[in-house]
């Protein structure tokens, strides 16, 4: 399914600064880290690839079990119905932001550079949920307008979801077309890549109104709801940093 997606990522620094340790307001990084986000966020910039691959199935059966694909494969996601409610398709992804950034941290942990390694690393973290976040709000777009609901993404090896149907997603998705594939223990490589189900139909489970509030698409017809303001800054010393923070996030 072609799906236009604008992969815009934001890179939210106090998201990668989160994955680096600083979770409370009062964890403030000092100049030498911010120095250090800024290297990485400009060399994740130049790195990331994000494409992605989503195709739909409809659905035949769904057990307690399995859900049973129209054609022969079957998703063995114990507790579907619980997670998704009543829906008549399943929609099947693979994202990803291509090997350039894990090449990138491999060599600086070569050469001993651990701070910028581990800070692009957690910077290429937080581009995948980005890049996920872009694309399902897409795929809602897309279903919404049909007037069919899009349920919230899941992925194998979580929430009652066999870790081993790695193996019929990427028997359905010709995976290969974006430089994605599986090894003997169904992990993805490039590693920042991302596989995902959801559940799609008219009374698919899915409170669209909250839904709407999370999320970024600003040009979205169908919205229900305002998107969530951004998080106030709580500490004077944030504050303080706000032009670092402008100029990570690239505004004038
Ligand atoms: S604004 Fe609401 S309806 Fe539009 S894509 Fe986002 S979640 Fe879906």
């Amino acid at each position: 399914m072609n799906l236009p997606v604008t992969y815009d990522l934001p890179l939210a620094p106090r998201e990668i600064l989160r994955l680096q340790g600083y979770k409370r307001p009062s964890d403030i990084p000092t100049p030498q880290v911010l120095a250090i986000l800024e290297e990485a966020v400009r060399e994740a910039r130049r790195l990331l690839a994000p494409r992605h691959l989503f195709d739909i199935f409809d659905v035949a059966e769904v057990s307690g079990e399995e859900i049973r694909l129209a054609g022969k494969e079957t998703l063995r996601f114990a507790g579907a119905r619980s997670w998704w409610g009543d829906f008549r398709q399943v929609g099947l992804g693979v994202l990803t932001l291509g090997g350039a950034l894990e090449g990138r941290v491999d060599a600086l942990l070569e050469a001993r550079e651990f701070p910028l390694a581990f800070m692009l690393d957690a910077a290429g973290w937080v581009a995948i949920e980005e890049a996920a976040l872009a694309l399902t709000n897409t795929i809602c777009n897309v279903h919404i307008g049909r007037e069919l609901k899009v349920t919230a993404r899941h992925s194998p090896g979580y929430a009652g979801w066999d870790i081993w149907d790695q193996r019929v997603l990427f028997r359905l998705l010709p995976a290969e077309r974006i430089g994605v594939r599986i090894n003997d223990y169904c992990v993805m490589i490039p590693a920042k890549s991302l596989s995902f189900g959801v559940g799609i139909g008219p009374a698919a489970k899915v409170e669209q109104t909250q839904k709407c509030r999370r999320c970024d698409l600003r040009d979205c017809a169908f919205r229900l709801a305002p998107r969530r303001a951004a998080l106030p800054i709580e500490s004077e010393t944030f504050l303080a940093r706000q032009g670092t923070w402008d100029r990570l996030l690239g505004r004038p």
